[in-house]
């Protein structure tokens, strides 16, 4: 299937809902979930992947691995406009997490999919890679875009026709527009 004719689809993927579960963590205005061990464990457990013997460093760790993601999804949505360093950087912060979420592929007659090779939190940190590279496949990984108002930064889906879609909802839209309104009266007197 195309990634239009999947985007289509009125199912949410999963890859992308696992994806933006863990992005979202921390964005849209709402508290840190991943403050603390006892955070960690609820995300975790949430996301099918129960693991009681994490740390607040481990929670640390989840935290680094989130906003590296959150930094490409930033940049799904600013084209060109984000710093190279900035990406650069949170590519290898991502690079070090998959050195310690190694991922098997199964092969079956129908299809090729990655599990992660092991439990728990790695676990869970090899599965968010499995399924980005999913996405990757369909054609959908530039669609994970965080919103681009500064305080909200929510992880989305861009099911726009041409992927042009910067905020992920008209709220922020409306939001960032007024406040470019009000600076540039401001400027004018
Ligand atoms: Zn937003």
């Amino acid at each position: 299937m195309t990634a239009a004719g999947r985007l289509g689809s009125l199912t949410p993927h999963p890859a992308a809902i696992l994806v933006l579960s863990f992005v979202n963590t921390h964005a849209g205005g709402r508290g840190e979930q991943l403050e603390d061990a006892e955070g960690l464990r609820q995300w975790l457990s949430a996301a099918g992947h129960p693991d009681d013997a994490v740390s607040d460093a481990d929670a640390a760790t989840a935290r680094e691995f989130r906003d590296a993601l959150q930094t490409l999804l930033l940049a799904h949505a600013q084209q060109d406009a984000s710093p190279l360093e900035e990406v650069a950087h949170a590519e290898a912060r991502l690079v070090r997490i998959a050195d310690n979420a190694p991922l098997c592929a199964v092969v079956s007659r129908e299809a090729t999919t990655l599990v992660p090779a092991r439990n728990g939190l790695w676990g869970a940190f090899g599965a968010l890679l499995a399924a980005i590279t999913e996405l990757d496949s369909a054609g959908l990984w530039q669609r994970i875009k965080a919103c681009r108002n500064e305080i909200c930064h929510e992880g989305f889906l861009d099911r726009s026709r041409n992927a042009s879609a910067i905020y992920h909802g008209p709220s922020c839209a409306s939001m960032v527009s007024m406040r470019a309104y009000r600076q540039r009266k401001k400027d004018s007197r």
